[in-house]
């Protein structure tokens, strides 16, 4: 049976149901291919969703042992039922995939269950979980195939005690001792969970430092903090191997430039060394599309054209690996393919690390702007000025905006704190303005609010902070 349709897309994540959302909105036929079952991608399935729904369960628990008593709550003998914690996670997760297959069907693009494969100019095969083969005719065609986690030679991945982000959301028992292998968002935000569950937490890093994107200042402010709240870090080491023995993991490493040997033991590792495009399988040959040789696919044509009536979105184009960057990507295809304009600045996508605190950054870092002979003024301010955060007991980090010399145009900010993660947007529709620091720091900010912070680091570069 053969169907004609405006767009296919492969892939049913973030990039890949917003495109198609938008696309059934925009009034084009439109299918959605999604392999899984349940819709959502790594994100409602295996990332953002089921890591935040433990980050913020961990923390309460985590609070109630460290921070209800100097707050004056007294409670009785605190206990950890894993399986309920899990339970909880499993049902955000069944609800948020439930709620994008309503979408989809709202807005009329069909949902077809299968494996998608490019056949030729237009032509889809979706291959079913019984073996059947149909072929979907199309005007276009999104690739949204996303990403799946690397590994290191030496190390087999087993999900059960040497796991990806897929078994360390899913542990069973909170494990003695952890090791973390990579210092980046996703391991930091996993050890986060477990450290706080009762895990002695080991993270081993090839850099000298952690989450190597994030300005320099913020992630030693971060290193600093989590030290303090018992993960151990063991900076510039290569990880060489993994022996797995009955009663326990053998992890070898080396120092990355060079040095003898050492082996540390635990229960489980979590290996968070990074992701790379999923195009397995996929028939980009069929229409003379080649990935690059870490599997990112290449647009010929600005942003996501990658041949002709062939658009690729999310983790598997340039830029960086999120999903809120996956679903911009995705809304702008649809525009384009609907013929209107479609366009997504990548320097304006936030990034935010939902440890506690919350790290988040958004533009250039300090790093970036001196490399590149950028004359800036930096403006800091501490959450320990910070009134609302001394009423909370959250006094740790800070906010820094830096802006250009004499234009005072914002170019970035950099934040690490409790609830950064939702400030860092006021600076994102300031950018996308192209706001000066000095629009910030004369617009009123309710008191007493954490995000008076930010306007305190904005009236900073202007040479003016009021607080304390
Ligand atoms: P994906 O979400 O990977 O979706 C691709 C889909 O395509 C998958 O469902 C896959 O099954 C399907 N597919 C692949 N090939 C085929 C085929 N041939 N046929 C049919 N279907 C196919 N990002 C954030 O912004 N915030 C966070 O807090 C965050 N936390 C994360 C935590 C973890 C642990 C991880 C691993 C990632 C996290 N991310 C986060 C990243 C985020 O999940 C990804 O950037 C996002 O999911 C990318 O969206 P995508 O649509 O490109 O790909």
């Amino acid at each position: 049976m053969s169907e004609t349709y405006d767009v296919v897309i492969i892939g049913g994540g973030p990039g890949g149901y917003n495109c198609a959302i938008r696309a059934g909105q925009l009034g084009l036929k439109t299918a959605c291919i999604e392999m899984h079952s349940k819709l959502g991608g790594t994100c409602l399935n295996v990332g953002c969703i089921p890591s935040k729904a433990l980050l913020h369960a961990s923390q309460m628990y985590a609070s109630a042992q460290n921070d209800f008593a100097g707050m004056g709550i007294k409670v009785g003998k605190l206990e950890l039922d894993l399986p309920t914690m899990m339970a909880q996670k499993e049902e955000a997760v069944e609800g948020l995939t439930k709620g994008v297959e309503f979408l989809l069907k709202k807005n009329k693009v069909d949902r077809i269950h299968g494996k998608g494969k490019i056949v030729g100019k237009g032509k889809v095969e979706v291959t079913a979980a019984d073996g059947k083969t149909t072929v979907l005719e199309t005007k276009n065609i999104v690739i949204a195939t996303g990403s799946e986690p690397t590994s290191l030679p030496g190390i087999e991945i087993d999900e059960e005690r040497v796991v990806t982000n897929t078994g360390a959301l899913s542990l069973t028992a909170v494990p003695k001792r952890l090791v973390l292998i990579g210092a980046g968002v996703i391991g930091l935000e996993m050890g986060s969970v477990w450290a706080r569950l009762g895990s002695e937490v080991t993270v081993v890093e090839y850099l000298d430092r952690i989450l190597p994107p994030a300005d320099a200042e913020v992630a030693k402010e971060a290193q600093k903090t989590f030290k303090k709240q018992g993960l151990e870090f063991r900076l510039g080491m290569k990880v060489t191997g993994v022996e797995k023995l009955k009663s326990k993991l053998k992890l070898s490493m080396e120092p990355a430039k060079g040095g003898d040997s050492e082996t540390i033991d635990a229960d489980v590792v979590i290996v968070a060394v990074g992701r790379r495009p999923y195009t397995e399988g996929l028939g980009l040959e069929s229409i003379g599309v080649s990935p690059d040789k870490r599997g990112v696919i290449q647009p010929v044509e600005g942003q996501f054209k990658v041949a002709d009536g062939v658009w690729a979105v999310g983790d598997c184009i340039p830029g960086p690996m999120l999903a809120h960057k996956a679903e911009d990507d995705g809304t702008a295809v649809a525009e384009l393919i609907a013929g209107k304009a479609g366009h997504v600045d990548y320097n304006l996508v936030p990034s935010v690390v939902y440890t506690n605190p919350e790290i988040a950054w958004v533009g250039q870092n300090e790093e970036e702007l001196k490399a590149a002979g950028v004359d800036y003024v930096k403006g800091k301010f501490p959450f320990m000025a910070n009134s609302r955060a001394r009423t909370n007991h959250e006094t740790v980090g800070f906010v820094k905006i830096l802006a250009e010399k004499g234009t005072d145009r914002i170019l970035g900010a950099h934040m690490i704190g409790v609830g950064v993660g939702e400030m860092i947007a006021e600076i994102c529709v300031a950018m996308e303005f192209g706001a000066a620091s000095e629009d910030v720091a004369r617009t009123s900010h309710a008191h007493p609010t954490l995000s008076e912070a930010v306007r305190q680091a904005a009236m900073g570069v202007e040479g003016w902070t009021m607080q304390m």
